[in-house]
């Protein structure tokens, strides 16, 4: 069926005469035997039609994880063996090269913009675009065709854009992983991740790796996530149009530098980012003077909340200096909330506007 987002979201789970319309939490650790179904571990009802949601809208299969870090150390463990080479962004999300450090491979970091090193000899590349606190974008086509010349896998990480803004299996890239706690959820107060893949053998090695690890998620979490889920396609349109009148105020303001947001044609990562994202979401990253300035404007403002997750109902904004990103002290990734416009933008300004004084 050809249906645009807002109806695959809304119909993720088809509905039937005489049933509840959401997939309802399944709790069982043990089933009653004789169906599919037969340990908590393996099996959760609840988890399907949350993972037949994702790898619909992926074009892949989906495998849920109880964080995005839990998919990603899960992709990590099944792909690589002890002495494999892995790339990875030097400007991605930071636990993602604590973990890599930690593993016994050849660890090698680029930046999301490039140069990229040769990919002979790699097992796995992992991109990030829009890389998370920069938002820089990589051509995901033309990096996994370069990296399947020379053997290696192909993994994105597709947090910042979600499976609405950009579908990178169809990109070329073997491995989806993303943290669907951040805009998929959306209600900043649920914890998920989730793998897709093409590649049903592949799609198996992880999920049995999940039931071997033992690191499930609660139906309750995936329940409170598909139900999210049915609202991203409105939620991300209200974040974009936000960012965007964002953008228009703050790229001419005299207390702002290095305005980031790959939807504007002024941004540099913008022809890249048009030529394969399917829409732009809600974060925008810039520049204060310095971390006062940044406490200064989070105070003044009544609708910018300091939070370091993104992609929620609130316009939240996260200095990403204080958790040890190698970005400059007054550097803030800002999410764009559901908001009116003219409010947040009149709230905005007015927060910073002082601190330029
Ligand atoms: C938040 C985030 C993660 C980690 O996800 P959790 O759900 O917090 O474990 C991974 N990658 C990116 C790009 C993120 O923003």
């Amino acid at each position: 069926m050809n249906w645009g987002d807002g109806t695959r979201v809304v119909h993720s789970v088809p509905p039937v005469p005489g049933e509840p319309f959401g997939a309802n939490p399944v709790f069982a650790s043990a089933y009653h035997l004789g169906g599919d179904d037969t340990y908590g571990r393996p099996h959760n009802p609840t988890w399907r039609a949350l993972e037949a949601a994702l790898g619909s809208l992926d074009g892949g299969e989906a495998v849920l994880f109880p964080s995005g870090m839990a998919a990603i150390s899960t992709v990590l463990r099944v792909v690589l063996a002890p002495g494999d080479t892995v790339v990875v962004p030097s400007d991605g999300y930071y636990l993602t090269r604590t973990l890599v450090a930690e593993m016994p491979v050849e660890v090698v970091e680029a930046p999301t913009a490039g140069p990229y090193p040769s990919f002979e000899g790699v097992r796995l590349v992992l991109l990030e675009s829009p890389s998370n606190p920069g938002l820089d974008v990589c051509d995901i086509t033309a990096l996994a065709r370069s990296a399947h010349d020379a053997g290696a896998l192909v993994a994105v990480d597709n947090t910042t854009a979600t499976p609405l803004g950009q579908r990178p299996l169809e990109l070329g890239a073997d491995i989806v992983v993303s943290s669907d706690t951040k805009a998929v959820a959306g209600h900043s107060d649920v914890l998920l991740g989730h793998v897709s893949t093409a590649d049903p053998e592949l799609a198996e090695k992880v999920r049995t790796a999940r039931t071997v690890g033992g690191a499930i998620p609660g139906p309750f979490e995936t329940w409170l996530v598909h139900r999210g889920l049915g609202t991203l396609d409105l939620r991300l349109a209200r974040q974009a149009e936000n960012a965007a009148a964002l953008y228009e105020v703050l790229k001419s303001h005299g207390a702002v530098r290095n305005l980031r947001w790959p939807g504007s044609p002024s941004d540099p990562a913008h022809a890249v980012a048009s030529r394969q994202m399917r829409r732009f979401g809600g974060v925008l990253t810039f520049e204060l003077a310095s971390a006062e300035a940044v406490a200064g404007f989070l105070e003044r403002s009544a609708l910018v909340a300091a939070s370091t997750s993104f992609g929620g109902l609130h316009t939240t904004c996260d200095r990403r200096a204080q958790w040890g990103d190698p970005v400059p002290e007054g550097l803030v990734r800002l999410s764009a909330g559901c908001e009116d416009t003219a409010d947040l933008v009149a709230d905005v300004l007015a927060a910073l506007d002082h601190s330029a004084g």
